[in-house]
């Protein structure tokens, strides 16, 4: 199964992709957490996707797209994957197209996170996370049991440079310029599922299980 979650940043997309790829066992591809792996390593990539990254900016295409295109060729990608912020734009989404046609593949579906732009600036903005396990909490709905410490590591918790107010405005802005054409471009093509994606996580994971089995 190929899928692809679609939604702003906070829509909650990388948390349901995370729990379904463990679930259903099919890897879970986030470019995000590449650009950021490769930032921790620090690679040419890294350092180049940083000064994107951290105004709120989209990496160029073609960065995004290398990434990608060498990932689904990997072995454990065969039987499906799924993607989560990929694509971004509708040069992605045609890459994409070429790549797994090119592969003998196809996609399967594509889930569209729907939330209002109010809840997405709260979820953002009260987001902390662990630099070292990756563990998630906000400061109002899921805070640690110790301020700013990771409950399942220890580490301290930060906020991450592109969750700041004026960063996260600047993201939900290149959101609609950008991303949100791809709604309507995968309508299209008849693969569009939309979600209510302010609703509790469980509620969203069983809304996604139900269209999968549909
Ligand atoms: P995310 O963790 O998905 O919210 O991504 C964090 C940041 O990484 C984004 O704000 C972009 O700067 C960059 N990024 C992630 N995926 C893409 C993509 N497909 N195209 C361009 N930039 C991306």
């Amino acid at each position: 199964m190929i899928l692809i979650l679609l939604g702003p940043p906070g829509s909650g997309k990388g948390t349901q992709a995370k729990r379904l790829g463990v679930e259903e066992k099919w890897p879970h591809l986030s470019t995000g957490d590449m650009l950021r792996s490769a930032i921790t390593q620090g690679t040419q990539l890294g350092l180049k996707a940083k000064t994107f990254m951290d105004q709120g900016l989209l990496v160029p295409d073609e960065v995004v797209i290398g990434l990608i295109s060498e990932r689904v060729q990997q072995v454990d990608c065969k039987n499906g994957f799924i993607l989560d912020g990929f694509p971004r734009t509708i040069p992605q989404a045609v890459a994409l197209g070429v790549m797994l046609n090119a592969l003998s593949l196809h996609l399967d579906r594509v889930f569209s996170f729907e939330i209002k732009e109010s809840e997405l600036i709260n979820r953002l903005c009260g987001r902390r996370t662990c630099p070292k396990c990756g563990a998630m909490y906000h400061v109002e709905s899921v805070p640690p049991l110790q301020d700013m410490i990771c409950d399942q590591c220890g580490t301290g918790l930060v906020q991450r440079a592109d969750d700041q107010i004026d960063v996260v405005q600047r993201r939900l802005k290149v959101y609609q310029q950008e991303t949100a054409p791809l709604v309507d471009f995968y309508r299209k093509e008849g693969r569009l599922i939309c979600l209510d994606a302010a609703q509790s996580a469980n509620a969203v994971a069983l809304e996604l299980k139900k269209a999968l089995t549909a």
